[in-house]
């Protein structure tokens, strides 16, 4: 399917459904953001195990470069291949990975084309299922009305619930290497802003621990017989029960079923919990690139160091102390987590602390091995952390000379910095530049020199 800025979610997947399609998932950030711009940040979606999120599903786009040269990427690369891109693989060099995440700093997407995938629900979902009504919300709110929308045809989520943080690791690998369902992710104590009708409740459920730390859900499906459902089932309930894991059920903690019934739809098409989750402020905080399943223990010892140094900027920060939001994908063979601030952006106090604990989690995570975040083209640390790839700064700086000559798109904007920005801010020392070198040291990384010229670093 090609689209364009601003098309969003819902109006893809209500296009590809009545053709028994659809685009394979949709991020928790809902209703908000569009696959043109997200195609710029994260990429993420609640389906990444079977589908893999939106990098995955780009088969190439068009994008006017700030020269004012338009750039065709994915197979229309290649004459004579057609007006679309059918593949993005191909022969020859491959330059979509430049604009993957970079926050807007390559160019202007004006044509997206995205895999379409098998759909095995209704061809259209009723609109009113399960979804509140702006003009009577608060009287809805009261009632309970909505929120309880079923799954549509074909598909089955369940919930589940472990004892602790290895047993869940556990317990969700199992699943993810087992070849069952489409979505699995931990959702642990997020669903308290996720999916609650009022601010009000959502702190209540959090600082009551309503939704266990160690929570959990697997999306089914029934797409290739109608025996799919009942056979992956069985594959679930046995290793529930092989790993301690407990299903969530109208017998066991019924009120915590009823409260994440509105995923029944979410998985799909996302349009509410993510919008809850922004009326008490939220940025992501910690979103470290893919890794192995070791990165969600580790997250959470990483998360609690940070939140105690820089403070939490609500009750909601803590979720990801026990357990950070858990994204797992391909199958398991790799995941991501997320661990979240919920700043008040008027608030220079919750942005500092914001800001500290993102610019810490990049050493902190390398120090264990991992990537750093996911987010390449952000300064300081695309310049400061070497580690990343010793000369990748360098290398994307001589990217932004040739796409980007007279700094229009890139401006002063969080991209990397050229030659001269480089020396200039070394030299000028901002305070989140002093933070990040501070926290290279505390962390144990190997300090860093600047070569004569004051261009770039020794290093290695
Ligand atoms: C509550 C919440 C949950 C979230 N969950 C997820 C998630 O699950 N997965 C995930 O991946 N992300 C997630 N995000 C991040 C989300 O993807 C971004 O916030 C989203 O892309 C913003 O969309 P927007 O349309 O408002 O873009 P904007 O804020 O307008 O733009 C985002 C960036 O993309 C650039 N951009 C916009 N349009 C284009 C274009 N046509 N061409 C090139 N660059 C462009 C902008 O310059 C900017 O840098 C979440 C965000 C929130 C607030």
């Amino acid at each position: 399917m090609v689209i364009q800025p601003y098309v969003d979610y819902a109006t893809i997947q209500a296009e590809a459904r009545k053709r028994g399609l659809w685009n394979g998932g949709t991020g928790w950030h809902s209703a908000i953001a569009k696959p043109c711009s997200q195609y710029g940040v994260a990429g993420l979606w609640q389906t990444d195990l079977k589908y893999g999120g939106l990098v995955r599903n780009v088969l190439g786009f068009k994008i006017v470069l700030p020269t004012g040269e338009i750039l065709n990427t994915g197979s229309i690369a290649i004459a004579g291949t057609g007006p679309y891109p059918f593949t993005e693989r191909f022969p020859g060099p491959n330059l979509m990975g430049l604009f993957k995440s970079a926050i807007g700093s390559g160019g202007i997407i004006t044509e997206l084309t995205i895999k379409l995938h098998p759909w095995a629900g209704e061809p259209t979902l009723s609109e009113d299922i399960g979804r509140p009504s702006i003009a009577t919300y608060f009287e809805d709110a009261k009632t309970k009305k909505f929120d309880y929308p079923p799954p549509p045809k074909n598909y089955k989520v369940y919930w589940f619930e472990y004892p602790n943080l290895e047993s869940l690791v556990e317990g969700v690998s199992r699943l993810a290497a087992s070849g069952i369902g489409i979505g699995l992710n931990i959702t642990g104590e997020y669903n308290a802003t996720m999916c609650s009708k009022t601010s009000e409740e959502a702190e209540k459920r959090m600082k009551e621990g309503f939704f266990s730390p160690y929570q959990g859900y697997i999306v089914l499906a029934a797409i290739t017989s109608k025996h799919q459902l009942e056979y992956e089932e069985k594959v679930f309930m046995k290793i529930l029960e092989e790993t301690g894991g407990k299903l969530i059920s109208k017998e066991y903690k019924h009120e915590v079923l009823d409260a994440v019934a509105i995923w029944n739809l979410e998985f799909s098409t996302n349009t509410l919990t993510g919008m809850r989750t922004v009326r008490s402020g939220y940025i992501a905080t910690v979103l470290p690139p893919l890794g192995p399943f070791t990165m969600i223990g580790d997250g959470a010892k990483i998360w609690c160091d940070l939140i105690e140094r820089f403070g939490a900027t609500t009750v909601f920060s803590k979720a990801g102390c026990n357990c950070p939001y858990g994204y797992i994908v391909d199958r398991g063979h790799q995941i991501t987590i997320e661990a979240d601030q919920f700043a008040k952006r008027y608030e220079i106090k919750h942005l500092g602390a914001t800001i500290s604990a993102e610019v810490y989690s990049w050493p902190a995570f390398m120090r264990k091995g991992y990537w750093g975040g996911m987010f390449v083209f952000t300064e300081p640390m695309t310049s400061c952390l070497p580690e990343i790839g010793p000369n990748l700064y360098m290398l994307l700086r001589k990217f932004r000379e040739v796409f980007d000559p007279n700094g229009l798109a890139a401006g002063s904007r969080r991209v990397v910095w050229s030659e001269d920005e480089f020396k200039a801010r070394l030299e000028r020392r901002s305070r989140t530049l002093e933070a990040m070198l501070k926290a290279r040291e505390e962390y144990g990384l190997k300090s860093l020199k600047l070569k004569s010229d004051g261009k770039s670093w020794e290093y290695p």
